[in-house]
């Protein structure tokens, strides 16, 4: 709470506590109603849910339609909607990012908010954390939704195009974000309005909001076509891989940035042949390539930020702690740690288009969503998407207990507690869920566990389908079960077993113990984090505990408070501090975390909005060549003479289509090949603004210098292309002049860009 004023919380706070009373009359309200939605047979429902429109507010449709869904889910799903779940669909339905602990039915309350909104005439799409999640509830919601008469779909990545297209032709669409996103930017690929697959974007319901809208907010969704990458060079791979940290090289602080010293900056240029690393033929190519390799040698471990497997890089979301398939680093860096590993060079493709999560979410009208933690992401959803928050009550109080944090002085002493502590809650056969912070470190604990005679089953880099199973077993008696980071979310842990039910005898016994123990090992460079691996345990007024081991050389501590010495006063024996300054420091650690992700969040949306809205203009001028006769009225403005000619023996429709690919085929052209040169200036920005005053002030002069030229330059190409290609009664043959569009298209996300941060101007040892 700390980064709030207190007069600002006191706003919020009242604000939300009269949302709250709002809601929860609403559905006091919504009761006179029972009745009415009870005698409605089931062919009855979809007439009486339509002629409801929940944004009406002269009428009172909101609290009828509330009756209408709550008798239908009782219906359909077998699952009768607590008044918790409907006051956080009636915050939806407004627009709030709902705080809803795990297990509270978050899914149900938000299908209850879409079927409101698709009534309302909306098109929703159910952002879902993945495909897998996805696919899941939009089966497990479908009964309810077929009630109302309300269509729903899902994409997953297996979905072929006919599967996608059917999917947005419904009213509720369940997707992840990557997915539906990915969508997007293959509509670039598209020559004929026909072949547009995404749909006008309209309302997204978020599941996991903070996740999606910040963890991952600023991670680039990319379209790449084929051509050949930038390799570094092996002389330069080579004389890094020789670098030694303290003397030839400093890693920043925050485990950011590493910059060479005065040394390794000697040996380098020794080693590349008595070059000057600095001097102008090298400080634009040599030196950024020298920098690069000594990221991927000195900042990217293996097993932590990325895994081998089959031969291949394999990055680790770090908001979720599992391999991402469909990652990679900005080129350079994912060429360098692969042949760091002495792998084969994946071929890294030209950008054809590119958005992040954030801008795609904004093109929405209206987002909202849900999470166990959104109060805590309160600022960051105001400060980028002007989203509120509403804190909804829990179903059944929450009894868990949550224990004060335990501080050791090493890491050594840390483990041994830890283990200490799981092998005496598991002697009672109390289950225990442990949240580890990286693969390396999980498979560490799992091994110390076996020693001291405990089996614990390890969940990482697995397929979702298989950690969701895992996890839901994790309630089980006598289970251990290390998991690293978020595994498994959207999947909630019942005691006994995920088939016990909340009266079996199963349940009965594990709550009896105690229900399900969480451990942290350490802190998370948010409290949110810490928050929702506590929020594993005491799920629907379920006994439970939790408590977070750590040590003041856990890592957060070496980056964010380098300078601190560890406080005194260690028990000798086992290195456990007693309560207070050592807790104290822990936490400031992650305040300075909290607050730096913050400032590197907004830092890169400064730079990424200028580039979006270019996006936004391209892509409106893309949808005027797709959908209108612009393509042929163009021809005849710029090419009358030609024109005139081919009009004495073909038809206009086939003109006005030959006209329209060779206008989006530049268009396009030159779009990537502005995007290549915003990457160019992203990464040397701070070598250009040397001197000037701000490099973001630099980076919007020459980007918008660059943009300014490409209308232009799109049609000059346009127009030589009219001239001079074979047009026949066929159509228009680019092909055969060499202007083939990329025949191979893929796509991926970019994890983690290094070249966005303020950590490239200390790459560069220029701040
Ligand atoms: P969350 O996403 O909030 O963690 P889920 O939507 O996954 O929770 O639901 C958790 C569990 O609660 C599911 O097993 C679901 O069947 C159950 N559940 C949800 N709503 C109800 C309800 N109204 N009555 C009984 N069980 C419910
Ligand atoms: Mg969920």
């Amino acid at each position: 709470m700390g980064r709030f004023s207190n007069k600002v919380w006191k706003v919020l706070g009242a604000q939300s506590t009269r949302n709250q009373s709002r809601s929860v009359a609403l559905i006091e309200q919504s009761a006179a109603f029972d009745e009415w939605a009870q005698g409605l047979s089931d062919a009855e429902f979809p007439d009486a849910a339509l002629a409801l429109d929940v944004y009406d507010a002269k009428t009172q449709d909101r609290a009828r339609f509330i009756a209408v869904a709550r008798e239908a889910a009782d219906r359909a799903l077998g699952l009768r909607p607590f008044d918790v779940q409907l006051q956080g669909a009636d915050r939806l339905l407004e627009g709030d990012v709902v705080e809803m602990a795990t297990g509270e039915g978050k899914t149900l309350a938000g299908a209850v908010a879409a079927a409101g909104m698709a009534l309302a005439g909306r098109s929703v799409h159910v952002i879902s954390p993945n495909d897998y999640l996805a696919r899941r509830d939009a089966e497990w919601m479908k009964p309810f939704f077929d009630l109302l008469d309300v269509t729903v779909g899902y994409v997953a990545e297996s979905s072929t195009r006919e599967e996608r297209r059917a999917a947005y032709a419904k009213d509720v669409v369940y997707g992840s974000v990557n997915e539906i996103g990915f969508d997007v930017l293959r509509d670039q690929l598209a020559t004929r309005a026909e072949d547009l697959l995404s749909p006008k974007p309209d309302v997204a319901i978020v599941d996991e909001a903070d996740s999606v809208l910040v963890d991952e907010a600023l991670i680039p969704l990319v379209l790449a076509g084929s051509v050949k990458g930038d390799v570094p060079q092996a002389a330069i791979m080579e004389v890094v891989a020789r670098l030694r940290q303290g003397k030839h090289y400093e890693v920043d602080s925050d485990g950011k940035s590493a910059f060479l010293t005065d040394d390794g900056a000697r040996l380098v240029e020794e080693e590349l042949g008595g070059i000057d690393l600095y001097s102008d033929a090298h400080v634009g190519s040599t030196l950024p390539q020298v920098n690069i390799a000594l990221h991927a040698y000195s900042l990217v471990e293996r097993d932590v930020h990325y895994i081998v497997r089959d031969g291949e890089v394999k990055l680790i979301n770090s908001s979720r702690g599992r391999v991402a398939e469909l990652q990679r680093w900005p080129d350079g860096l994912q060429a360098a740690v692969e042949a760091k590993e002495g792998l084969s060079q994946t071929d890294s493709g030209e950008v054809i288009d590119t958005i992040t999560v954030q801008a795609l979410l904004q093109r929405y009208a209206l987002v909202c969503g849900m999470t166990g933690t959104a109060i805590a992401a309160g600022e960051q959803l105001r400060q980028f998407y002007d989203l509120g928050v509403s804190q909804i009550p829990p179903n059944t109080p929450n009894i868990r207990v949550d224990q004060p944090m335990r501080v050791f002085d090493n890491k050594g002493n840390k483990v041994a507690a830890i283990v200490d502590y799981v092998r005496e809650v598991h002697e009672t056969g109390q289950p225990v869920l442990i949240g580890t912070h990286d693969v390396a470190e999980s498979e560490e604990l799992v091994h110390m566990l076996k020693i001291s005679g405990v089996t614990a089953t390890v969940l990482n880099a697995k397929n979702d389908a298989d950690e969701a199973r895992i996890i839901a077993d994790a309630g089980t008696r006598g289970a251990v079960t290390v998991s690293t980071q978020m595994a498994g979310r959207g999947t909630d842990i019942k005691l006994g077993g995920h088939d016990a039910g909340d009266d079996s005898a199963e349940h009965d016994e594990v709550a009896e113990l105690g229900g399900l123990a969480v451990v942290g090992t350490g802190l998370h460079d948010t409290e949110r984090l810490d928050q929702q691996l506590r929020g594993r345990a005491g799920r629907q007024g379920d006994p439970g505990t939790s408590v977070i081991f750590a040590s003041v050389e856990d890592p957060i501590v070496e980056r964010h408070l380098p300078l601190k010495r560890s406080p005194g006063g260690a028990d000798p024996e086992t290195g456990e501090f007693p309560r207070g300054k050592a807790a104290d420091m822990l936490d400031s650690a992650q305040r300075v975390a909290e607050g730096g992700m913050l400032e590197t969040h907004a830092n890169t949306w400064r730079y990424n909005q200028l580039v979006n809205q270019q996006r936004d203009l391209v892509m409106a001028r893309r949808h005027t060549l797709l959908t209108t006769d612009r393509p042929l009225v163009d021809f005849e403005e710029y090419e009358p003479e030609r024109l005139d000619a081919l009009r004495a023996e073909i038809d206009d429709d086939v003109l006005e289509q030959a006209a329209r690919e060779a206008f989006l085929y530049h268009l396009d052209r030159t779009w990537a090949e502005h995007l290549a040169f915003v990457s160019e200036v992203q990464t040397t920005i701070h070598l250009r603004a040397l001197g000037r005053q701000s490099p973001l002030d630099e980076f919007h002069r020459l980007v918008i210098e660059e943009f300014r030229k490409l209308p232009d330059e799109a049609v000059r190409r346009a127009r030589e292309t009219l001239r001079e290609a074979e047009i026949t009664a066929d159509g228009i043959d680019l092909a055969g002049a060499d202007l083939g569009r990329n025949t191979l298209t893929w796509t991926y996300m970019v994890h983690d860009n290094p070249f966005a941060t303020k950590g490239m101007a200390n790459m560069f040892g220029m701040i």
